[in-house]
């Protein structure tokens, strides 16, 4: 039975899955009569179910630090996590001193860190671009891209490619409909949305410098299923994203090619992000497929294992 929660969740749900990742080419209708639901598989525990004052109020979801992640297995650490250099104990002369946190608003990251933690409560210096951004457009077709021009970064674009590629050798028909965005690109959209909706936008959309896409290494994928489940040609993405045979494929496989789902179902608490079964980041194989083998999201890895990056 539909709980009215859920009817409220579903309206946010349409709205946010409509706006958050391509909110300035896609146009978005209000909430439509028709409520489509949640699909039986997302329970979202009721801690975190949006009230009506939560939509009323449209505050940016409050993410409590420290948090504490589900138990994570004693495997969960990868092979690939940094070692700390060995301490000498022998000569305790030297006061550790704590790397100085700043401000998110400061926040810079190596780009050989390809597994920076960006959540709502973590962003990034608006002065953070990615330095090695290339056109997908000059390796896929207007059949994946489907003329949108999008850039990444290059170091993810060989393993994206072959990524393309097995899917289409399975008989697929994946499309990619989104990659890098600015900082500036998504101040322009957030302002767009805090337009139109004022009383809710930090729920609709990431605020500039708390998207993933900032870092060039995260994709928004697209199937040309998804009409079927929606009913509407003109919704690019959704939740029923993930009952596409391209949903299905890249939620089994995509970490053999080093992606990993960023927005996973039930992880609004730690990320402030609503399910996105359509938004993958390149990770490297090894980190991708850890955390698919330990059912574990990116973000939980990182507050376990990373030190808090920037003060929110
Ligand atoms: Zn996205």
């Amino acid at each position: 039975m539909k709980q009215p929660y859920s009817v409220l969740f579903s309206l946010m749900v349409m709205m946010f899955v409509v706006v958050s990742c391509q909110p300035v080419v896609t146009a978005v209708a209000p909430p439509p009569a028709t409520i489509l639901s949640v699909p039986a598989t997302a329970t979202l525990s009721p801690s975190i179910t949006p009230s009506p004052g939560d939509i009323a109020v449209g505050s940016q979801p409050t993410i409590a630090h420290p948090i504490t992640p589900s138990p994570v297995p004693p495997t969960a650490v990868p092979t690939s996590t940094p070692t700390p250099p060995p301490v000498d104990t022998a000569t305790p002369t030297a006061t550790p001193t704590p790397t100085p946190v700043g401000p998110c608003a400061n926040r810079l990251i190596a780009e050989d860190d390809l597994w920076a933690i960006v959540t709502q409560n973590y962003g990034l210096s608006r002065d953070y671009a990615p330095t090695d951004l290339v056109s997908l457009n000059d390796h896929l077709g207007n059949d994946v891209t489907l003329g949108y021009p999008i850039e990444v970064r290059a170091i993810m674009v060989e393993p994206l490619i072959e990524l393309i590629t097995a899917m289409q050798a399975a008989g697929l028909q994946p499309q990619v409909l989104s990659g890098y965005r600015s900082y500036s690109a998504q101040s322009i959209a957030y302002n767009k949305w805090a337009s139109e909706f004022p009383g809710h936008v930090n729920i609709i959309s990431a605020p500039p410098g708390y998207s993933e896409h900032q870092l060039g290494t995260t994709i928004d994928f697209g199937s040309p299923e998804l009409p079927l489940y929606t009913g509407d040609p003109n919704l690019q993405f959704h939740t029923y994203f993930y009952k596409t045979n391209e949903g299905i494929w890249l939620l089994a496989n995509a970490h053999q090619h080093g992606f990993t789902l960023s927005w996973p179902l039930e992880t609004f608490e730690l990320t402030g992000f609503y399910y996105e079964p359509w938004h993958y980041r390149y990770v490297g194989v090894q980190m991708a497929t850890m955390l698919h083998e330990q059912g574990l999201s990116l973000t939980q890895f990182q507050l376990v294992n990373q030190q808090e990056p920037c003060i929110p």
